[in-house]
Formats: structure tokens, C-alpha cells, sequence
């Protein structure tokens, strides 16, 4: 389904991000793994051998995306290995959670920059690329409480309220040029971002999510795999939630 194309994922190494890089490997699609931390490197390359078990080609980018000129090189490094970019996957993302008494500026900053202003960095980057080859997907990770809210994270609502917005607008910017915008709204997931939740905390979101579960990042990662397909080429500027029904 995406034989011979060339995907690249922000925090690829684990979760969600790792989750669409492997999914999109089975369907042929070549991946450029990207990290940020020195402790992500080793996972980086466990990734590419698994993934080149797969049959296909990869690249490894060390990049912060919060860094305009090392998004650009995450994105140019893409280009020049694979002479295009089919998809970018604005997946990386942080949070800094706190009650706005609590919640310093930092915490606000931080969140917004890797969260949003990151996304945009590599948007960016990847747009003018995209323009040329007269095509392209691009998949925004946004969040289900970036629709609705939550107390104790202000700052990466506004991130996720935020890209979502910034989806919307591109699609509008580039619909005509056959490349295609969307976002995810992830409900909750069980990665190392919600592992860090109280049993009581869990409990609570459970009792708010129709189908009674936590989501998987395989569950994020199927419906990655359609909207980087031919199978959606008629949809662009869509928030698809994945969240077990929470918001609806
Ligand atoms: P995760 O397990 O914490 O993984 C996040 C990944 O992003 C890590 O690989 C991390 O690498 C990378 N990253 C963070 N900041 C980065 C930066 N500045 N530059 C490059 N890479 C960076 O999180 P996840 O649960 O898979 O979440 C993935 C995306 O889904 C995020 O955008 C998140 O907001 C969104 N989401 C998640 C949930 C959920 O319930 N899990 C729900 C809704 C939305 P380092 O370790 O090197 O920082």
C-alpha cells in the first residue's frame, strides 16, 4: 500500500511514533527514523534492523524538531537519501502537566515548542519539497484534549488546540496542490507519556472512554497507515479521533 515511498516520523524510536514506523515498514514504505536524547540512539538503531528485516530502506536523523535549522536537516537529510518526502508524520511531542497556579512559564514554553512550534518547524521544511513533487501527506498528532480540555495541562491543550488549527489552515493552503492534511486525535494511549498516570488517575479516564480501554499505539498507527494511503485521497483538513469514543 506504500511500496517505495519515503515516510518520515518525528520520535520514532518509541510509542506512537514507533508504532506507525513499523506499520508503515510492512506496507513497503521506507523510514526515516527520527530521535532527540543520546538514550534514544540505541533504540534507534534496534529500530532500523528490525524495520530492514522488512525489506525495506531507512535513515537514522538525530534531531530536536523545537530547533528550526535541525528540523530542516531532519527533513533535507530525508530528501537527499530518498530523493522525496511522500509523508511527514508530526508525531513527537512532550508534556509538562501542572495546575495553572503551579504551571511555571518554562513549562509553557517548553510544551508549545516542541508540541507546535516544532510541527511547524518541519512543515516547513517538508512543504516546499512536497510542492515540487506534486504530491504529498502530511499527519499531524494532535490529542482528544486538545478538542475538549483538561484540567492540569493548559499549556499542551493549547499545543494540541494549536495544531489542529495549523491543519486546518494547511489543508486549505495546499489542498489544490494534491497533498493532503490531517491530524489524530489520540485519546489515551498506553505509552511511556500515560504510564506515568496514578491507578486513580487511569481509573477516572476509563470511566469517561465508551470502549473501556486504554488505546494501543497500533490502534493510532492503523489509521496513520490510511491517511498517508491512497485510501483517503479525498480527505484533508480532518481531525480523526482515535480515542475509544471519549469525545464524539
Ligand atoms: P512518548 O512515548 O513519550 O514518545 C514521544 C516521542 O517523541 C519520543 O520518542 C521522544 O523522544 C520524542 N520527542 C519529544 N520531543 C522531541 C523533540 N523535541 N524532537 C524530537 N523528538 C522528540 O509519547 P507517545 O505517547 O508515543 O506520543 C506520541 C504523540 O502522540 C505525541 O505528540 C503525543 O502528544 C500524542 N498523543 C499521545 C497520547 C497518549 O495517550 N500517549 C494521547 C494523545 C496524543 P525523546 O525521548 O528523545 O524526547
Amino acid at each position: 500500500m506504500l511500496k517505495g515511498k519515503c515516510a518520515v516520523i518525528t520520535g520514532s524510536t518509541r510509542g506512537i511514533g514507533k508504532s506507525i514506523a513499523i506499520k508503515y515498514a510492512s506496507l513497503g514504505c521506507n523510514i526515516v527514523i527520527n530521535y532527540r536524547s543520546e538514550k534514544d540512539e540505541v533504540n534507534a538503531r534496534e529500530l532500523s534492523d528490525e524495520i530492514g528485516k522488512l525489506g525495506v530502506n531507512t535513515l537514522i536523523v538525530k534531531a530536536n524538531i523545537a530547533d528550526f535549522e535541525e528540523a530542516k536537516n531532519l527533513v533535507e537529510k530525508a530528501k537527499e537519501k530518498f530523493g522525496k518526502v511522500d509523508i511527514l508524520v508530526n508525531n513527537a511531542g512532550i508534556t509538562k502537566d501542572n495546575l495553572i497556579l503551579r504551571m511555571n512559564e518554562s513549562d509553557f514554553d517548553s510544551v508549545i515548542n516542541v508540541n507546535l512550534k516544532g510541527s511547524f518547524n518541519c512543515l516547513k521544511a517538508v512543504t516546499p519539497i512536497m510542492l515540487k513533487q506534486k504530491h504529498g501527506k502530511i499527519i499531524n498528532m494532535a490529542s482528544v484534549v486538545g478538542v475538549i480540555g483538561n484540567p492540569g495541562q493548559v499549556n499542551y491543550c493549547a499545543s494540541k488546540a494549536g495544531v489542529i488549527g495549523m491543519t486546518k489552515s494547511l489543508a486549505k493552503e495546499l489542498g489544490g496542490k494534491n497533498i493532503n492534511v490531517n491530524a489524530i486525535a489520540p485519546g489515551f494511549i498506553d505509552t511511556d507519556m500515560t504510564r506515568v498516570l496514578s491507578e486513580e488517575q487511569k481509573k477516572n479516564i476509563l470511566s469517561q472512554v465508551p470502549l473501556k480501554r486504554l488505546g494501543l499505539a497500533s490502534d493510532i498507527a492503523n489509521v496513520a497507515a490510511f491517511l498517508a494511503s491512497e485510501d483517503s485521497d479525498y480527505i484533508t483538513g480532518q481531525v480523526i479521533h482515535v480515542d475509544g469514543g471519549m469525545a464524539m
